[in-house]
């Protein structure tokens, strides 16, 4: 089957590899390369040199540009615009670049920005041409499958998630009952609350780093239209996941044993349900994770899903990338 064909007998799910680029380019060579298009190639180990590959529809190497990656975005987000439901997630293990991919540092946005700054042109259009739109944003972590708001004045308090199937549950109701949802109209505005809710983030935990690589941050966007009396509110899920590793037994136990197993549950319930959904099977198991059931209306159906896959060049990774490879596998 040709591509297309191929892509219509599968869900809506879409793959994008990003290796970053090595942390130290002067003294050593990268284990994980893109030598065409399209194709990840995977040093095992320096002495028997194997090889293994890997192929996407979309990869890019260390040298790709933000502007790049977002160029491979901007379709879903224009998608969005029109009244689709998207979610687009980071997989892959800590320092693999997800936060960079999704955030980015100020001089250097990534996905949220960028994907904000197309929204509020895109609504300023509308409105010129006489739709009213506007943008509100929530913030929330999925930490040892609880939700906290980051939003909101009191974050410690935990939340629940609707259980509702996504068409029981009806077009603009909420998955989460009671989370904050801020107005927002400028990337500044984003860019305020994001700074507010990292900091809610932080406080309960040892180290920024360490909590943020166990945890599921959840920046969602609302974008809501009126036409002819109606109400349309499509959500645009940008999700940067715990970090995939696995953590040694040995390394674990007490409260870290349990995180660890609540991160495993997630992405695995994640793993399940995107494999699920591409070869559209009837039952999809969003039910096995809070992860799975927050993200599950952008998700299923006709949502628009990008999965992107970070990806650590060291060859002290290896067995940690040909993993985050095979679970994009599942996607692909
Ligand atoms: P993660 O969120 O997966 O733990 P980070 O996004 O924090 O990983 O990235 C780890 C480090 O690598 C950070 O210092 C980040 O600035 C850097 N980095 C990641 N991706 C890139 C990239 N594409 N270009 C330059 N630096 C990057
Ligand atoms: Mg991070």
């Amino acid at each position: 089957e040709t591509h297309e064909q191929l892509q219509q007998m599968r869900g809506n799910i879409r793959v994008l590899c990003r290796i970053r680029p090595l942390a130290d380019a002067a003294s050593e060579e990268a284990a994980a390369t893109m030598p065409m298009p399209g194709l990840i190639r995977l040093r095992s180990c320096q002495k028997n040199r194997r090889t293994l590959d890997f192929e996407y529809n979309c990869c890019f190497a260390g040298d790709a540009t933000q502007e790049e990656i977002f160029r491979e975005i901007s379709p879903l987000i224009m998608s969005f615009a029109d009244g689709y439901n998207a979610c687009i997630f980071a997989y892959g293990q800590t320092g693999s670049g997800k936060t960079f991919t999704m955030q980015g540092p100020k001089a250097n946005p990534g996905v949220a920005p960028m994907a904000l700054r197309l929204l509020f042109d895109q609504a300023k259009r509308s409105e010129e041409a006489g739709t009213e739109k506007w943008i509100e944003v929530s913030f929330l972590e999925v930490y040892n499958e609880t939700v906290r708001d980051l939003l909101s004045p009191s974050p410690s308090k935990l939340l629940d998630i609707c259980t509702l199937g996504p068409h029981q549950l009806g077009p603009n109701a909420d998955r989460v009952p009671g989370l904050t949802k801020k107005h927002v109209a400028s990337v500044g505005d984003v860019e305020s609350l994001i700074a507010v809710g990292s900091r809610n983030r932080a406080t309960t935990a040892h180290s920024m780093n360490e909590h943020s690589s166990r945890s599921h941050a959840v920046l969602s966007v609302r974008y809501f239209d009126v036409e002819g009396g109606e109400t349309h509110a499509p959500v645009l899920h940008l999700v940067d996941l715990a970090g995939s590793e696995r953590i040694a037994k040995s390394e674990v136990k007490g409260i870290h044993l349990k995180e660890a197993q609540a991160i495993n549950k997630s992405l695995s319930a994640l793993g399940d349900v995107i494999a699920s959904l591409q070869q559209r099977q009837k039952h999809v198991p969003y039910r096995n994770s809070k992860l799975t059931q927050l993200l599950q209306d952008s998700l299923a159906g006709n949502s628009k899903v990008m999965m992107v896959c970070n990806i650590s060049p060291e060859e002290s990774s290896v067995s940690e990338t040909a993993s985050s490879l095979n679970f994009a596998k599942r996607a692909n």
